[in-house]
């Protein structure tokens, strides 16, 4: 591609598109129940069985004929969960049952202990109209046999696992991870365990991406700082593209004489764009290797690194997984205060909380320096502001990208 199309600023909705254009679908594997928590279903799961597989009571109590008048009943004798008693129910007797016990032949509810009285070899049932099914689990009233429980794509939460488990679609067949090398470039940067000599600086970027794709369920296979010099980096880029899914570098790719970056990309690499009409976040280099490997070059300031990761590389790691939804939801926020205009479309930190009227407002978490981590903390949000010549007004609508949940009143 020619320098100046490669140069061109890409719409940030654009330069999204190209690259889940470049994904790939991941393998997918195998895994035990207790690996699963977190990882995407890689097929329906649907149940060969009814869910319960028998009617079973849902209270404590006794076993009963619904439509048995008489308050004294003989007790025929205790069914607990996880046993079947040969015993039947009909008038005048009942059969004491616990929780999840399968409903002995003949009954047709369950009275709660609560409305009976022992009376000694007897029981009087207190509760005058019982009505047909009362307290009784149907067989498949959870789950019908043949249904889809769960659709592929979905993330396995707590309640999705329990599913998974209840319907015994074990072992269960999950994406594989994408695996993600991240490469910290830079000759000021020092591991953040050393003393930091004269014009050096802790490497951040790494350890914040680390999480950051742990979260998006990435697996970190390598990570690591280069120096600016371009045989090494060459070399390191090469072994990290053969072995990743994705390789994520970050630095020098702006417009700096050691920004080594940019013309590697352009060597060993198929590059599709490397400006992005976005603050912070501009210089972002998106490439692919032959071998499919995408490569994000994202600019060195922290933000602006975290800023890309959460706009383009999380999104692409979670259609490689094949998730169901690859987004964070987007909604319309109010502006707590004013915000001066941009020349680009400004991804602001935002906390966003809803006010005693049930509105979302959003409150900036102070100054938008792209190298200013701290405008993360306590940031449940990004705001989209859109480029203009006028300032923003407070109670101005924008949309934000929310991170987190909002927050309650303040
Ligand atoms: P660069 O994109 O290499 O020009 O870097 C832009 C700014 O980000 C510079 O101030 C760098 O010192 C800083 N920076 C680059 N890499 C890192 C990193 N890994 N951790 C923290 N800051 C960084
Ligand atoms: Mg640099």
């Amino acid at each position: 591609m020619a320098a100046a199309e490669l140069d061109r600023m890409v719409h940030p909705d654009e330069a999204r598109r190209i690259v889940l254009s470049q994904v790939r679908r991941l393998a997918v594997e195998q895994v035990a129940l207790g690996d699963a928590a977190w990882r995407v279903l890689a097929e329906d799961v649907v149940a060969t069985e009814d869910h319960p597989p028998f009617p079973a009571a849902t209270m404590d109590g006794y076993a009963v004929v619904a439509s048995d008048a008489s308050p004294w009943r003989e007790v025929l004798g205790e069914q607990m969960a996880g046993q079947v008693l040969d015993l039947e129910v009909s008038e005048g007797a009942v059969v004491r049952i616990m929780t999840g016990a399968p409903m002995p032949r003949g009954a047709d509810a369950v009275v709660r202990v609560e409305a009976t009285e022992p009376a000694e070899d007897h029981v009087v049932i207190l509760q005058e109209d019982v009505a047909t099914g009362e307290n009784i689990r149907t067989v498949g009233s959870d789950v019908r046999r043949g249904e889809v429980v769960l659709p592929a794509g979905t993330v396995l939460g707590p309640a999705e696992l329990g599913l998974v488990a209840a319907v015994g679609f074990v072992p269960v067949p999950v994406s594989t991870r994408p695996r993600v090398s991240v490469v910290s470039t830079g000759d000021e940067l020092v591991e953040p365990g050393e003393p930091v000599g004269p014009g050096q600086i802790r490497d951040s970027n790494r350890f914040s991406l680390v999480a950051a794709l742990s979260a998006a369920g990435a697996s970190v296979t390598w990570s690591g700082k280069a120096p600016d010099n371009a045989v090494s980096l060459r070399a390191l880029l090469i072994e990290r593209m053969a072995e990743s899914d994705v390789v994520i570098t970050s630095g020098g790719v702006s417009m700096g004489d050691l920004d080594l970056i940019k013309p590697l990309l352009g060597d060993l690499t198929k590059v599709h764009f490397r400006r992005v009409f976005m603050k912070p976040g501009k210089p972002l280099n998106f490439a692919t290797t032959a071998g499919g490997t995408l490569v994000f070059g994202l600019p060195g300031n922290p933000v602006s690194a975290l800023v890309s990761f959460e706009t383009f590389i999380r999104p692409a790691l979670r259609s490689m997984m094949g998730c169901a939804s690859i987004d964070r939801p987007r909604v319309s926020v109010a502006l707590a205060q004013g915000t001066p205009p941009s020349d680009r479309i400004e991804m602001q930190r935002a906390t966003v909380r809803v006010d005693p009227e049930g509105q979302l407002v959003a409150t900036t978490t102070g100054s938008q320096a792209s190298s200013r981590l701290a405008s993360f903390l306590g940031a449940n949000a990004l705001l989209v502001v859109a480029p203009r010549e006028t300032p923003y007004e407070p109670g101005e609508r924008v949309d934000a990208v929310l991170l987190g949940p909002p927050l309650g009143p303040e």
